[in-house]
């Protein structure tokens, strides 16, 4: 079987295409790239004209809930969710019930995977529990299929631990992902620590929570030559410690996450729990300096931190709800914005949501190469719409960006050459 995408704008920055180009898929490959009008005949044709055809999304920080949490998402349905936001990998973090700190776990992980709708690469985690009291089998969760290790959810707070999983993230060449919090210092807090947590009355969260362990990580890295990458950056501290540290040439990358560059704690004055999300939402000078980040290279990666949860578990008092937003489903759009305001450009936009995700963990994903994955993005960025998060695919529907009008429909997925239409609002099963 053969399709033809046709008359779309081609961008793929992992061979610096950007241009009217068609592309052939063969099975569950992508056969060639074409100049416009030069492809060979198919048996199937999709007219991508007015929009933008891209590698599928590559999500590097997913919480996909299953096993143990299936009531707020279950691989079937975060899997979906993906697709339906254009992202066609995700990574899933291990802090589910039993947390993936196992091969047993993994495996399980992965067999439920099958008959998910996109890829998920597991993450396995640092230490046994995530209770940083011991490390985990790490070599045997790589041969399993482990893509990184994380404690996500949790710092691993015995630095000698964190030490030690840096050396080996060395030695295996396997990132360790780094989820920066200072238990302490976070105790309590429900929100960012400032002027809007003193108004509203709620308990917050001081940026040196998350500072200090970025510095410690960063410390730890540079002693080992280890290789880290700090999940969800959400304040200045955080970016400038990443800048200088690249500078002096450690070993580090670092993502954020879209609701750090597009909201403030200002919108906390709502007191929608769904705005409650660990790190919590910065400031008006964190978010321009996240921007600044994305922009400088100095944080390379937009992830979702997709943290889906049940309607009980948001519906609560604000200090007492849980933390997570549901994010595949918006964050491209979301992104997007960064385009449309002058921050990134379109190709710095893909890189940082597609190849260096994938060149971070060495998925060989986020590119239409000749022979790769044909894993693909159809997308309008001129079509508006207005996010409906009860008809989230996703079980979670815990998004602060209900009912905003944002740019950039996702009109098709392809997963490896299984194409789903959402313009059709139907799964095309050829
Ligand atoms: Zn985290
Ligand atoms: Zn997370």
């Amino acid at each position: 079987m053969t399709t033809l995408i046709k008359n779309g704008l081609v961008i793929d920055p992992s061979q610096d295409l950007n241009a009217q180009m068609d592309i052939v898929i063969k099975g569950r490959k992508i056969q060639g790239i074409y100049p416009a009008g030069k492809a060979p005949d198919s048996e199937k044709t999709i007219d991508a004209a007015g929009c933008i055809v891209i590698p599928g999304l590559v999500d590097m920080h997913t919480h996909l809930r299953e096993p143990g949490f299936e009531y707020k998402e279950t691989i079937k349905t975060g899997t979906m969710a993906a697709v339906r936001g254009g992202f066609t990998s995700v990574c899933c973090m291990p802090n589910t019930s039993p947390v993936n700190d196992s091969v047993a776990i993994t495996e399980l992980i992965l067999e439920r995977s099958k008959h998910g709708s996109c890829d998920v690469f597991p993450i396995g985690a640092i230490t046994i529990g995530s209770e940083s009291e011991s490390l985990t089998e790490l070599e045997a969760l790589i041969k399993a299929g482990c893509v990184a290790f994380s404690d996500d959810g949790m710092p691993v707070t015995n630095s000698l631990l964190m030490r030690r999983a840096l050396e080996y993230s060395k030695i295996f060449n396997v990132p360790v992902i780094a989820h920066c919090e200072d238990m302490k210092l976070s105790e309590g807090g429900a929100m960012n620590e400032g002027f809007v947590s003193t108004i509203l009355g709620l308990p917050g969260i001081p940026k040196s929570a998350e500072e200090t362990m970025v510095a410690r990580d960063l410390s730890l890295c540079e002693l080992t030559g280890g290789r880290l990458h700090i999940a969800h950056v959400s304040t200045e501290g955080s970016v400038n410690l990443i800048r200088d540290a690249k500078k002096r040439g450690i070993n580090v990358t670092a993502e954020t996450c879209p609701h750090y560059f597009t909201l403030t704690d200002e919108a906390l004055i709502s007191y929608n729990t769904n705005l409650k999300v660990n790190p919590p939402i910065r400031t008006e000078q964190d978010k321009e300096a996240i921007k600044n980040g994305l922009k400088d290279g100095t944080i390379d990666v937009i992830a979702t931190d997709h943290a889906p949860h049940h309607f009980d578990d948001k519906n609560k008092e604000f200090d007492t709800a849980a933390f997570g937003i549901s994010g595949l489903e918006t964050a491209f759009s979301l992104s997007y914005q960064l385009v449309e305001i002058g921050v990134i450009d379109l190709n710095q936009l893909i890189k940082l949501m597609c190849l260096t995700p994938s060149n971070i963990l060495d998925l060989s994903k986020g590119t239409l190469k000749e022979d790769s994955d044909a894993d693909i993005a159809v997308i309008n960025l001129k079509n508006k719409y207005k996010v409906d998060a009860l008809n989230f695919i996703s079980k979670g529907k815990n998004s602060p960006f209900n009912k905003w009008t944002l740019k950039g429909t996702v009109e098709k997925t392809i997963v490896k050459g299984k194409v789903y239409d959402w313009t059709e609002n139907k799964k095309d099963k050829d």
